[in-house]
């Protein structure tokens, strides 16, 4: 048994997750991000949802090549050590989370706190940037769209008042993976 505290954040507009945990001695980080498709250019988001293959010594394993991918160039604390598809069943959108650890020999030495770990969350989310423009949520109808500096509202809701309110029956759990979804607070 393991015990573990998580903290969820966004910046911009991408969710976070991080992890820490006891195991014996080990005192132990992990950060990851999702990336989800309706968030990401298409072709983008294909280019990260990889064929997964049973590994050579441990067949019932499945392995994913993300250092070929995209994730390779993402700026992971020691290179992306976690890949998974979430999501994806039913007809449920698809999300890649990714991640790293902080369990290297050159993390020995170091104290980590969630606010140094964080700093590492926004530098990796920076670089996704780098390579890509996300979408962002609306708060109001609950579609992805591209922003326009801080707007919080597609087009068509800034511009239509008579727009669709998001109801909490519509939200579909996995939209917002990593945030509790409060409705109302517009
Ligand atoms: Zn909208």
């Amino acid at each position: 048994m393991k015990k573990k505290t998580t903290w969820n954040g966004e910046y911009k507009d991408i969710p976070f997750e991080i992890q820490n945990f006891s195991l014996g001695d080990i005192n132990g980080w992990t950060f990851y991000i999702y990336l989800r498709e309706k968030q990401l250019d298409s072709d983008f988001f294909e280019s990260i949802w990889l064929d997964g293959k049973p590994m050579e010594f441990a067949p019932r394993h499945i392995s994913y090549d993300y250092y070929n991918s995209p994730i390779g160039n993402l700026d992971f604390h020691g290179g992306c050590t976690w890949y998974s598809k979430e999501g994806g069943y039913d007809g449920a959108q698809r999300v890649v989370k990714a991640g790293c650890d902080y369990q290297h020999y050159f993390d020995e030495a170091h104290r980590y706190n969630e606010i140094l770990i964080e700093d590492d969350v926004r530098e990796c989310i920076e670089s996704l940037y780098a390579i890509t423009t996300p979408k962002r949520w609306c708060t109001y109808c609950g579609d992805y769209f591209c922003p326009d500096g801080e707007e919080k509202l597609c087009p068509n809701c800034k511009n239509n008042k008579e727009a669709p309110k998001l109801k909490a029956e519509d939200i579909v759990i996995g939209d917002k993976p990593c945030e509790n979804i409060s409705m109302g607070k517009k």
